[in-house]
């Protein structure tokens, strides 16, 4: 294991009902922004109920909603505008990863003094921590379960084709309010993207080189057994509360900062995916499940103990030479996508080799031209990927 520091200050409030918590958990006499994304947290009565308990003490309460998939800078503006104009001091974001993350780029740009006028620089950190001060403090209530941003300081946030990552210290939730039947209502398409992402989020901090992180390995094991059995019953039984919970804690705990501690890990599909959704406009899970399976193939050698830890202990694959262990392991997790209503070709969202180049030039301005654990997945790499993914 490498040195590390562990930080995750989010309280976690999670079961059913737990919405009642939210006058407790939000400060009193506050002026809190609500931010909210096309309509679902409305048409639910989440919103509804959300206000209902904010409103049991004084606080003056603001709304914004349209904060689409995939958040988009000009429209986060808005909600900042609005926020500096009111005096906003608290951010509650209500909704999936999108409001989140939105949410948190809110949160960092409303003092961003420095930055006034030209907020777009904030997009331009990378995986620094953007270099500012007071960060309104943001509370969630989750209605999706995918990202984990609700227990992690991260957001991506679109520009144009740009799909960009920002991170700041002070950006996790205070807290976080997971009752598994707000999810109820999502349809299943959605509750694919959320078995998918937290799946790949598991995977890309795992499946790496052996690390001597035994520990680390062992949740990532049982998170990754989870998904693969709550998923498909989730599914199959949108209302089966015990499957949901699991599903929604396994999507949190999947990005909560734990898994890396002391590892290295290996964001390619997340990197290259980001591109996808950018310029091909591919739900992001969507994009993740394409890339993945070509991640393995083209990376058999590099992780070749991985995957065979991966085989052994997360398929129960024990016999067949080494490359027909690790062949099967690809496979069935290509099945596993498959059983959950995605689609592994690339070509099936209509992306074809003469599209490569333009992802590859994009990657390059991104400086993602040394991805991986080793860092030495080039643009040459990442083409190979691509087009082991058509
Ligand atoms: P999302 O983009 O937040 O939401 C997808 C759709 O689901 C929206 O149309 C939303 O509708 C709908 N929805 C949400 N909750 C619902 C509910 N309970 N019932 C019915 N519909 C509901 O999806 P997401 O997968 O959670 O987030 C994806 C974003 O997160 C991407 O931009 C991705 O890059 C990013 N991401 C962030 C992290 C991180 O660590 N921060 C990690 C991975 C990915 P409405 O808009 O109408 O509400
Ligand atoms: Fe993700």
């Amino acid at each position: 294991m490498q040195k590390f520091t562990f930080f995750n200050p989010t309280q976690i409030v999670f079961g059913k009902g737990q919405m009642q918590e939210l006058d407790a958990l939000v400060p009193k006499n506050a002026r809190v922004l609500i931010t909210y994304g096309g309509g679902s947290a409305k048409r639910s009565g989440v919103l509804d109920a959300v206000k209902k308990e904010l409103m049991q003490s004084n606080r003056t309460v603001f709304e914004f909603g349209g904060i689409e998939a995939n958040p988009k800078f000009p429209t986060l503006m808005k909600a900042v505008e609005l926020a500096r104009m009111e005096d906003v001091d608290f951010l509650l974001a209500v909704g999936g990863g999108s409001v989140m993350d939105g949410t948190k780029f809110i949160a960092i740009a409303i003092h961003a003094e420095q930055f006034m006028g030209k907020e777009e620089e904030l997009l331009h950190f990378g995986f620094s921590t953007v270099p500012v001060e007071n960060v309104v403090p943001l509370g969630t209530v989750v209605t999706l379960p995918a990202t984990g941003s609700e227990m992690n300081n991260g957001g991506v946030i679109s520009n144009g084709t740009d799909k960009l990552t920002i991170f700041h210290r002070d950006a996790f939730p205070v807290f976080s309010i997971l009752d598994p039947e707000l999810t109820y209502t999502l349809p299943k398409e959605q509750v694919g993207n959320g078995i998918v992402d937290s799946f790949v989020h598991v995977i890309e901090q795992y499946l790496t080189y052996p690390q001597n992180a035994p520990v680390q390995d062992r949740i990532a094991e049982g998170l990754l057994q989870t998904i693969i059995e709550v998923g498909p019953t989730t599914l199959a039984n949108p209302t089966d509360y015990d499957s949901r919970e699991s599903l929604v804690w396994s999507a949190t705990l999947a990005l909560n900062g734990l898994l890396s501690a002391g590892v290295v890990p290996d964001w390619t599909s997340h990197m290259i995916g980001h591109e996808l959704t950018a310029l091909h406009h591919i739900a992001h899970a969507r994009s993740l499940a394409v890339l993945l399976p070509a991640v393995m193939r083209q990376r058999k050698d590099q992780k070749r103990e991985k995957l065979l830890q991966y085989g052994e202990r997360v398929w129960k694959i024990c016999t067949g030479t080494e490359d027909e262990r690790i062949e099967l392991a690809i496979q069935k997790t290509e099945e596993f996508f498959h059983e959950v209503g995605f689609t592994t070709r690339l070509s099936d969202y209509g992306v074809s080799k003469s599209d490569i180049p333009a992802v590859l030039e994009n990657l390059e301005k991104h400086n993602m031209t040394a991805l991986s654990e080793r860092g030495d997945i080039s643009l040459d790499v990442s083409r190979a990927i691509l087009e082991d993914s058509l």
